[in-house]
């Protein structure tokens, strides 16, 4: 909630191949997240206690999207996956704990190609005007930018630009109440496995439309969303573009 309401919808676009990519090597997709729906009105905030947090193989368990990594012959390197139902403004204390952790994860893992982040999209921390901006920056600072990072997201998440110029692949649920996150994860990794095993420079396009639709008709499957969600695949599947969203936080 820490943003207006707004439409934004990012559309994912095949820019031109980047590198040649490094020959028989299998590639390494390092894995994190802080998945949380942040409301800025509440007034209790969201602590540690208040988190399921699975490390390792203990975060792949069950998940099809560390099968598909798997499957693409490419190594998946689990970090911390931290998950707590909505709520207020997450604890300093706790988000510090679990970015550190993160970072420090990644400066222990050695060569990396790509980051897949498993987020909501609308996390609030106490003390950051952009805790997920600040959280990307500082995996940028240790990565640089030529490990691709793909994320995969709720459609109430609400995305800064600053936080998309420093992503550079994502995707968000296409369906409230919400039905499809597992195939949006899986997406998020696909993306990125394509990228990976085709050298893409994806760019993605992103636009803030002034559109406010009250709660009861933020349902997919009824008007206005109905029109605009079913669009999606079809927009996502004209030729140079690799995917779309639109988020409605
Ligand atoms: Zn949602």
């Amino acid at each position: 909630m820490k943003r207006p309401a707004l439409f934004i919808l990012s559309v994912l676009i095949l820019g031109s191949v980047f590198s040649c990519q490094s020959g028989s090597q299998q590639k390494r997709i390092l894995t994190l997240g802080i998945r949380h729906e942040s409301n800025t009105f509440s007034t209790l905030p969201v602590t540690m206690l208040d988190f399921t947090v699975l490390r390792g193989a203990e975060a792949l368990k069950g998940q099809k999207w560390a099968d598909v990594i798997r499957e693409a012959d490419m190594e998946v390197i689990p970090t911390l996956h931290a998950y707590a139902w909505p709520g207020g403004v997450v604890e300093q204390s706790a988000f510090e704990t679990f970015m550190n952790e993160i970072l420090d994860s990644i400066k222990n893992a050695g060569r990396l190609d790509g980051i897949y982040m498993d987020m909501h999209g609308a996390l609030h921390a106490e003390g950051y005007d952009d805790a997920q901006v600040t959280l990307i920056r500082k995996i940028r600072e240790l990565t640089g930018n030529d490990v691709l990072i793909s994320g995969s997201f709720d459609l109430h998440g609400n995305l800064s630009p600053d936080f998309v110029n420093e992503i550079d692949l994502l995707t968000a649920y296409r369906t409230a109440p919400h039905r499809d996150a597992e195939e949006t994860r899986v997406r998020a990794v696909e993306l990125l496995i394509d990228a990976l095993n085709s050298g893409w420079d994806p760019h993605i396009e992103f636009v803030e439309i002034p559109i406010l639709v009250p709660g009861e008709k933020s349902i997919t499957e009824v008007e206005p969303l109905n029109s605009i969600y079913t669009q999606i695949p079809v927009i996502a599947g004209r030729e140079g573009l690799l995917d779309a969203s639109v988020f409605a936080g």
